[in-house]
């Protein structure tokens, strides 16, 4: 029996729970000293050149590079909450280089672009790095890149090939055989592992504070608490309607991510999924060398349900993943947000990758909305003639890939052809999901298949292997 089924069956038990008696329900990034202060929400009338809607990773980006391309325009960033209070100031924090959820994802989807997506994805990633040394941002961003761990001996053969794609594709790569990685991780649960050079690890809200502050100074104005209700055409562009005030702009782009859209024709393009991290207690010095990872990568399982983890600037490992959990009727709410029983298998998984840090504690236990869609990587269009553009659909990868996506949304709402907007990549749209009451049982049959492929074997059955040949799933 995989010993993740004992966990699953066991995860209330013991240890698990013990460590997660004092982690309190908060996104560990988010409760931080560095937080800036309340912003103010839009009251009255207000207009502008560019409206960004959402001020997580997309919108940010979009008025950082909106400012870039054009110093004199006046740009305005609205947030239902506040700057990185949702996806962007609860990830992993894992910035990989692929704008397709992964290599093989793209060569699957996009095979005759996949090179010259490997390039600007490389690209952009250089980028942000190159932003972050410039705007002098302290996030704590490491080039450290990213080990996928084959955990179960089934996973071993996959990620051989997977491995053997990205050094064909000229993707940095090590393989490492288990002695190897286990020599460099120390789990008991490792076969094999090969580490992409192609990633960098980051505190992701101290990233979109410094690009917040960063469009501040550039004369950007960020609305909070400000819930977007309407869009529509108006005189000169597009009029946007909130409670207490209302912003007319030329044009607009929206950044909402897993949220409600405002575009009608965009609500079974993506469907909400909680994913559930936790935070440790910094580790002492005997606890980081009886692990190793003195190196610092990013790592994450290879299977069909995966943990990602990594290492905090104060010695801290966040540990998150293995459920999606989507929940009836496209539904966002709070309560959602903690889930014991997640947690404790979470926690349960923990130790059995790590059993020789029995006796850490969990400081902080979070979940957040990543935007599910059918092909698993972001996708734009445009709406109002034009004037209005979006990208959505990161699917769980978007700290990097949201600025890539800003990218595009700006050379689409601004009318320019470009290589990107040609490409096929940009071009299409994944399939919609079905409306409930069809999506829900549809989502947990598939999600249970996935975890039953993953528990035995590696096994897909029917449906999964069905939705596989149309290069469509449910994924994090
Ligand atoms: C737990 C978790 C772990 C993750 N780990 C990783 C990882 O390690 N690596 C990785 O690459 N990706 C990861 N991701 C995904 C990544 O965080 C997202 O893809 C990325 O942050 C998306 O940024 P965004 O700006 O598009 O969305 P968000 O950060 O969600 O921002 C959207 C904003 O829009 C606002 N909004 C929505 N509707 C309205 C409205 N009507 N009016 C006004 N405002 C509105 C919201 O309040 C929100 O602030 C993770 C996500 C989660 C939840």
């Amino acid at each position: 029996m995989d010993p993740r089924h004992a966990s699953t069956e066991t995860a209330a038990s013991g240890q698990a729970l013990r460590a997660l008696r004092a982690a309190r329900p908060a996104p560990f990034w988010l409760d931080a000293a560095a937080a800036p202060a309340p912003r103010p929400a839009l009251t009255g009338a207000d207009t502008c050149d560019l409206a960004v809607v959402g001020a997580g990773f997309t919108g940010l980006w979009t008025a950082l590079l909106a400012k870039e391309q054009d110093p004199g325009a006046d740009v305005v960033v609205i947030d239902a909450g506040v700057v990185a209070g949702q996806a962007t100031g609860r990830n992993g924090g894992i910035c990989m280089a692929s704008l397709t959820h992964g290599y093989a994802q793209g060569a699957e989807l996009f095979a005759a672009e996949n090179a010259r997506l490997v390039e600007l994805g490389n690209e952009n990633l250089a980028a942000i790095d190159k932003t972050v040394r410039e705007l002098g941002i302290d996030c704590g961003w490491e080039a450290s890149g990213e080990l996928e761990i084959a955990s179960s001996p089934w996973q071993v053969d996959d990620l051989r090939e997977l491995y053997e794609q990205h050094a064909a594709a000229g993707i940095p790569s090590t393989w490492l055989d288990g002695g190897e990685l286990r020599a460099e991780i120390k789990s008991p649960t490792y076969h094999a592992g090969f580490w992409h050079h192609d990633a960098a690890i980051v505190d992701p809200a101290r990233l979109a504070w410094g690009l917040a502050r960063a469009c501040e100074e550039r004369g950007v104005r960020i609305y909070e608490r400000t819930p977007v209700s309407s869009l529509d055409r108006a005189a000169g562009g597009v009029e946007l309607r909130a409670p207490w005030g209302s912003l007319r702009a030329g044009r607009a782009v929206l950044a909402t991510n897993a949220f409600r859209p405002l575009l009608k024709r965009l609500r079974f393009h993506v469907v909400p999924v909680y994913d559930y991290a936790l935070m440790t207690e910094p580790l002492s010095a005997a606890q980081l060398d009886a692990i190793g990872w003195s190196r610092r990568q990013a790592l994450s399982d290879a299977g069909y349900l995966f943990h990602y983890y990594r290492l905090t600037e104060d010695q801290r490992i966040l540990w998150g993943g293995w459920d999606a959990v989507y929940y009836r009727g496209r539904r966002i709410l709070a309560e959602y947000e903690d889930r014991p029983d997640l947690f404790a298998k979470l926690a349960g998984h923990f130790f059995q990758t790590f059993p020789q840090l029995e006796g850490l504690s969990f400081t902080h236990r979070w979940a957040g909305v990543i935007d599910t869609c059918s092909r698993f990587c972001q996708f734009w269009g445009t709406a109002f003639d034009g004037r209005v553009s979006y990208a959505l659909g990161y699917t769980g990868a978007g700290v990097a890939a949201t600025r890539f996506g800003a990218r595009v949304a700006l050379d689409l709402v601004h009318g320019r052809s470009t290589e990107l907007t040609e490409m096929d990549f940009v071009r299409s749209r994944p399939l919609p999901f079905p409306p409930e009451p069809l999506l829900f049982p549809m989502i947990e049959f598939t999600r249970r298949s996935t975890e039953n492929a993953e528990l035995h074997g590696g096994r897909r059955n029917a449906w999964l292997r069905g939705l596989d040949r149309f290069g469509l799933g449910f994924d994090s």
